[in-house]
């Protein structure tokens, strides 16, 4: 739920126009949404990535 920014009244997040006041309200700025497991497989591929770096970089002696 949110309030409408005319009349304070509560509308529902995905509601163009308000119930009470019949005026239209600013849709909710649309996060670009990753979910936690995706950003996991994300973050443990790049670990994985900079430790191989690092082995290619100082392992060789
Ligand atoms: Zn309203």
């Amino acid at each position: 739920m949110r309030s409408c920014p005319h009349c304070e009244t509560n509308i529902a997040n995905e509601s163009k126009v308000c119930s009470n006041c019949n005026k239209a309200v600013p849709p909710l700025p649309n996060y670009p949404s990753i979910s936690p497991k995706w950003f996991m497989v994300f973050f443990i591929f790049f670990v994985v990535l900079v430790v191989a770096l690092l082995v290619s970089m100082f392992g060789m002696r």
